[in-house]
């Protein structure tokens, strides 16, 4: 199986090259960020919880993401891999994603990690808020939510540079379709 995960600040082009991936590799794609969106859209008892870390560019307790995370690979059919985006987030997660695969006879094939300069990341996101609808993309959250990239979720890349899955991708310069050739290298080289 092909498990790849897609990390980097907000901005940073996560969701944009997941497409693409999926797209080229026919995995599946896991996106935290969208599950508790719609849990909030439902107005579930998560989504309740989750709505106040979200508008205040905190992260959401790691024991209701790693089980609403592990809820959702039980309906996973798709046999060719996953994609996830926005988890894992902290070590806590990173771990528990890690025993959560090995216990599916599987493990993260590959992290890419999409490296974008500070102020290309606000730009984008300040423009992706107005058309987004999204709650947390105004700049104070911003602020908050790369504050948080940085002190909570910058650390896991060390994890993954020790269990030998790394790759930094440099998710600035050129566009879409020129970054998606460095992640297509990068996944080509893991899948031989
Ligand atoms: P995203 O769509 O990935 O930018 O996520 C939006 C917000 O959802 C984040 O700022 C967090 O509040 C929350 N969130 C998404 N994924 C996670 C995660 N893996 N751990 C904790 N909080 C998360």
């Amino acid at each position: 199986m092909l498990n790849i995960v897609i990390f980097g600040a907000p901005g940073s082009g996560k969701g944009t090259q997941s497409e693409l991936i999926i797209k080229e590799y026919g995995v599946s794609h896991i996106s935290t960020g969208d599950v508790l969106r719609a849990e909030i859209k439902g107005d579930t008892e998560l989504g309740r919880v989750a709505k106040d870390y979200i508008e205040k560019g905190q992260l959401v307790p790691d024991e209701l993401i790693i089980d609403m995370l592990a809820k959702v690979l039980d309906t996973q059919k798709n046999k060719k891999g996953v994609i996830f985006d926005g988890f894992p987030r902290t070590i806590p997660q990173a771990k528990a994603l890690k025993k959560m695969l090995n216990e599916r006879g599987t493990d993260v094939s590959i992290l890419l990690d999409l490296q974008v300069e500070e102020s290309i990341l606000i730009h984008r996101l300040l423009e992706r808020g107005k058309i987004s609808g999204r709650s947390d993309d105004n700049l104070e959250t911003i602020q908050s939510r790369l504050n948080v990239y940085h002190t909570q979720t910058a650390p896991l890349a060390q994890f993954y540079i020790e269990e030998g899955k790394h790759v930094a991708i440099d998710g600035g310069n050129g566009s879409i379709e020129d970054i998606f050739k460095r992640v297509e290298a990068a996944i080509n080289k893991v899948i031989g």
